[in-house]
This record gives structure tokens, C-alpha cells and sequence, in this order.
């Protein structure tokens, strides 16, 4: 029996990766899905015990301290500490503990700020990471590295991927420090509250033309669990939606605008940062695999999302 223990398994993804495995089980395989509640995993005695509990064969690791352009920009520090404290504590105690493989989550905004494009695996460690996340960055990248020496000097087959933006039901949609899709949602949200929006401004920090790719949780969800039944090799793998897929913030804006029937005026204020204006990736390694996975069409994933959102508005992170 191959025992799965998911970390940051109440968050985003984990969330989405729960909701795939219930139409999707195997019966070789036991899933656990854990959250900060269960174990702190900045702590060494913590992720122990919880290791010695559940006794994993195999990890999916996307536990980590994430945020948006902005907690990234003031929390430098706290974002590089704490993830490279849990990063090395879950690696650690997996290989400890003898377990066969263990899949973590970098992300497409730790390659270098200065490269071209489209981006691939082969650039992670290329040149210094944009100056607004470098704390994030630089402890997602220690994961390859560490990935790399697992398997150099004790064999381990711990690998990881790398989504682009992710987006989805169960996400923070905290003011402060939420990306860039739930951020705008939670102010939809609070400017749709009165029917007759057609007075109201709906502000968009930035200029609204950097462009991004976006994948919906759902199917990032089944992208990390072929890459834990299916793919096996050290090196890591960008999991993202097609390049022709990208989306400039205004689309993304104006899309959700109309998915809440928002029938006020979209504004950019410009005197906000924007961040890297692309930072397209390849998913052509991905394609390889699986040249006919099919992406949840980004209006759907939307709506599918804001829909969730409006049902869920009380316990949903706020
Ligand atoms: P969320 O912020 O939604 O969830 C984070 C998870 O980590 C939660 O389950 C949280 O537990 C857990 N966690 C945080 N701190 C600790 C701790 N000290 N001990 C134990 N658990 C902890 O993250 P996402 O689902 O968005 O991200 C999942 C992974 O994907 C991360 O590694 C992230 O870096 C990566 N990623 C995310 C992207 C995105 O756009 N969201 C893009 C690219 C990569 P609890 O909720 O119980 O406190």
C-alpha cells in the first residue's frame, strides 16, 4: 500500500488535489491530507512526529509561506526562513524515514528576472530572481538543490514541479496578502454587495498590462498526481497552461468584472507596482507527457471559482 501524506493539504492546492482523489482512487493508494493544525512544519520535532504518525511512503510537499506581489515585497525575510526551515525539515525527515518519493512545488516567479523567453526547467538557477519576491525564490530554488543531492548521495527520487500562477476554489482571498485573481474577487465581492454597481469604480492596482498564465487548481490538481504515479525523474517540471493561453492582468480584470455582473468602471492605478511584466513559461517538457491533457477553458475556471466564492463567502479565507 503506497501511503500519500499531501502537506499544505488544507490550502489552494491541497484542497484541489482532495477534491480530484475522491473520483480518482486507487486501491493501492491512501491518502492524508495535512494542515499547519496537524504539524508545524518549521519544526524539526513537529514534522517528526507527524512523519512517525503516519508513516508516508510517499509526500506531495506544498506546505510553504506564499503570498502576493506585496507580503512578498515587505516579508522578504519571513518568506525565505520559513520556507527554507520547512522545505529542509519535510526533505529531511522523508529521507529518514525511507520514503520513495517525495513531490514538491517550486513556482514559475522564482526564474531569474533577466532571461528570455519562453522560460524552461533548465533556467531555475540562471540569475538573480526578480528583487520583489527574492526570499520566496531563493528557498524554493534550495529545493532543487537539495532534490539534486537526495539523489546524488542516497539515490532518493524527490522531485519537484513548477505551476504558474494557480487559482481556484479555496483560495486566500485576504486583502493584504492574496495574489492577483482572489484579490480582485474579494473587492468584486464587496463592491457587487449592492446590486446597482453602476455608479461604482472598480480600482486594479498596476497598470493592468503585465501578462501571466494562470492554471485552475483543479487541473494543476491532476497535473501533480500523474507527476506522483507517473513521472520519474529528479529534474523539475513546469506544470502551466499552453503559452497561447497567457492572459494580461486587464483580461483577467474585465473577465471577472463580467462573471460578477459588475456594471461599474474598471480603473489601473498606475501608481502601483506591477511586478515582472511576463514571465511566460514553456510547458513543451509537460506537452511530451501529455500532449492531449485539456485545460479547464479560463472563463469557466472563473466562474467556476466566483461561484464557490459567493456560496462559500463565510468560511472561505477572508
Ligand atoms: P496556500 O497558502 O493555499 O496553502 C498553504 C498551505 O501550507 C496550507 O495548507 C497551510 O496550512 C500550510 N502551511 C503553511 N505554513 C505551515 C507550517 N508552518 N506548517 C505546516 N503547514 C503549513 O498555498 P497554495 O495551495 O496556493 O500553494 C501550494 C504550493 O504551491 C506552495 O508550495 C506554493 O509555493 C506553490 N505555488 C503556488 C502558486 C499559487 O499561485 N498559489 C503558484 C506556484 C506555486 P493551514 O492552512 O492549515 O494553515
Amino acid at each position: 500500500m503506497n501511503v500519500v501524506l499531501v502537506t499544505g493539504g488544507t490550502g489552494l492546492v491541497g484542497r484541489a488535489i482532495q477534491n480530484v482523489i475522491e473520483n480518482d482512487k486507487r486501491k493501492n493508494e491512501k491518502w492524508i491530507f495535512v494542515g499547519s493544525k496537524d504539524a508545524d512544519l518549521g519544526d524539526k520535532e513537529s514534522t517528526r512526529k507527524l512523519f512517525e504518525h503516519h508513516k508516508p511512503t510517499h509526500v506531495i510537499h506544498l506546505a510553504a509561506m506564499v503570498g502576493g506581489l506585496f507580503h512578498n515585497m515587505s516579508h522578504n525575510l519571513d518568506f525565505l526562513r520559513n520556507n527554507i526551515h520547512m522545505n529542509d525539515n519535510v526533505l529531511h525527515t522523508a529521507h529518514e524515514n525511507n520514503v520513495v518519493k517525495v513531490v514538491s512545488c517550486l513556482s514559475t516567479c522564482i526564474f531569474p528576472d533577466k532571461i528570455s523567453y519562453p522560460i524552461d526547467e533548465t533556467m531555475v538557477h540562471n540569475g538573480p530572481p526578480h528583487s520583489s519576491n527574492y526570499g520566496y525564490s531563493h528557498a524554493k530554488r534550495l529545493i532543487d538543490i537539495a532534490n539534486r543531492g537526495y539523489y546524488d548521495q542516497h539515490g532518493r527520487l524527490y522531485t519537484s514541479v513548477i505551476p504558474c500562477n494557480v487559482f481556484g476554489p479555496h483560495d486566500n482571498f485576504h486583502p493584504n496578502d492574496s495574489h492577483v485573481i482572489p484579490g480582485l474577487m474579494r473587492r468584486l465581492y464587496d463592491l457587487c454587495k449592492d446590486e446597482n454597481t453602476k455608479d461604482k469604480v472598480f480600482t486594479v492596482l498596476g497598470s493592468g498590462k503585465p501578462l501571466r498564465q494562470f492554471i485552475y487548481s483543479i487541473d494543476l490538481a491532476k497535473l501533480i498526481i500523474w507527476v506522483l504515479r507517473e513521472y520519474d525523474s529528479v529534474e523539475p517540471i513546469i506544470l502551466s497552461v499552453d503559452e497561447a493561453q497567457e492572459k494580461s492582468i486587464a483580461q483577467v480584470a474585465e473577465t471577472l468584472a463580467q462573471t460578477f455582473n459588475f456594471k461599474g468602471k474598471v480603473v489601473y492605478d498606475t501608481s502601483a507596482a506591477d511586478g515582472q511584466f511576463k514571465k511566460t513559461a514553456s510547458n513543451a517538457k509537460l506537452r511530451k507527457y501529455l500532449p492531449d491533457f485539456q485545460f479547464t477553458p479560463f472563463e469557466q475556471a472563473i466562474k467556476e471559482t466566483v461561484d464557490w466564492y459567493i456560496k462559500n463567502y463565510d468560511q472561505a479565507r477572508n
